[in-house]
């Protein structure tokens, strides 16, 4: 690892003014060798950011830590009802929070399953949402694929067994690293930021992530200087019961093959009347299964129609040479999560 210098930010303001890239921008900016930069960077828990240094994908001139910003560490119920997680709050924060794992349990579920112990008490929930992709290729100094500004993408001739099934021919195959990004996706988040003028924008997750055939080099829409401050989660309908399940290769310390969050309104004659399923590890972004969500909505969920909605959320699907494998596995995995999320109490007691 090259050497850097470090900046204590005193605010997120002062963060925002003093980064000068992304690290998306600062790989590009290397092409694909480890070589020092003049990028100044924004570091939370550091646990993708170093990685990224020690594997000389990135050599950043600085490194402006913002972890220690205690304002941006906390999670709080709103007067709406609803929940603000600050940027920097940690995934075992997220895990531990009794609010957080009344009303939005999905939520909980993944972070609970993500990485290990360990990473989870370092992991922030902003640098979570901006990880890097877990390509191989990626990864390697020794690949300079079209996300890191090269020309070709080595994941369609070349080993691509835990890549994309879906929108995965748009020149990129990564599948999306964030787990938490599906149970935030399928509970409606939004993403607030501040630029390095002040100014504030409030994100819909929905708009915040980007597909390849949009910008194959960026996964979201956040640019240089500009820094998450926090995630709010709006206030769930009163009937509301949500459930998240993953699928890996290892119990811990992975990344999963698949994962489905599933959050359902359900009225008192078991009628489903808001559906929204989200898959992840499949796809560039979380992605919304929206044929299964039709299927289910109007009706009373069964086994039955379980089994047809994940099927109708496959259909679609691309696979490559060496992932049809997920296709399979994430059907099983839709249909589980929907019957848990439908099965399970609603946090409230009043109902439609
Ligand atoms: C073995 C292992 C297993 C893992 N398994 C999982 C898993 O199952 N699911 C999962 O989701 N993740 C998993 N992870 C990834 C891990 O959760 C992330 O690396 C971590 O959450 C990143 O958070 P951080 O605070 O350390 O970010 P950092 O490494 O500090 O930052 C990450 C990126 O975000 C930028 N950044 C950070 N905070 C902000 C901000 N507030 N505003 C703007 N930019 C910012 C940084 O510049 C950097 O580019 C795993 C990691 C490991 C090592
Ligand atoms: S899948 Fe994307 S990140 Fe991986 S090699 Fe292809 S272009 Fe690069």
């Amino acid at each position: 690892m090259e050497s850097f210098e470090w900046q204590q930010a005193t605010s997120f303001e002062n963060a925002a003014t003093s980064a000068t890239h992304t690290t998306t921008e600062a790989m590009l900016g290397t092409q694909g060798k480890p070589v020092a930069s003049q990028a100044m960077l924004i570091k939370a828990g550091g646990v993708d950011l170093l990685d990224l240094m020690k594997e000389g994908l990135v050599s950043p001139r600085r490194l402006i830590d913002i972890n220690h910003l205690s304002e941006f560490q906390s999670i709080s119920e709103d007067a709406d009802g609803g929940f603000t997680i600050g940027a920097l709050a940690t995934l075992a924060q997220i895990a531990a929070h009794s609010g957080v794992g009344k009303y939005f349990p999905a939520l909980v579920q993944t972070v609970t399953a993500a990485a290990s112990p360990q990473i989870r008490n370092r992991a922030t929930l902003g640098g979570n949402l901006l990880q890097r992709p877990r390509c191989w290729y990626l990864r390697s100094p020794a690949h300079h694929c079209l996300r890191k500004g090269g020309e070709h993408c080595f994941a369609y001739a070349g080993d691509n067994r835990y890549h994309a099934v879906f929108a995965n021919h748009d020149g990129c195959a990564i599948v999306h690293p964030s787990t938490p990004a599906t149970a935030l996706l399928a509970f409606q988040a939004q993403i607030k930021c501040v630029s390095a003028q002040g100014a504030q924008r409030v994100i819909p997750i929905d708009d915040f992530f980007m597909l390849p055939s949009r910008d194959p080099r960026h996964e979201n829409i956040l640019q240089a200087g500009e820094l998450i401050t926090a995630v709010k989660l709006p206030a769930p309908h009163p009937a509301h019961r949500s459930a998240y399940l993953q699928l890996s290769e290892k119990a811990a310390f992975d990344w999963p093959l698949a994962a489905v969050a599933a959050v359902f309104v359900i009225d008192h004659n078991d009628i489903c009347q808001q559906a929204r399923i989200v898959l992840g590890s499949v796809s560039p972004t979380p992605r919304r299964a929206q044929e299964a969500e039709n299927i289910l909505t109007g009706a009373k969920i069964d086994p039955d129609n379980a089994r047809t909605a994940a099927e109708a959320a496959i259909t679609t699907a691309t696979p490559l040479s060496g992932n049809a494998y997920k296709l399979p596995l994430l059907s099983a995995l839709i249909s589980r999560t929907i019957l848990k999320a439908a099965s399970c109490e609603s946090p409230h007691e009043r109902l439609l």
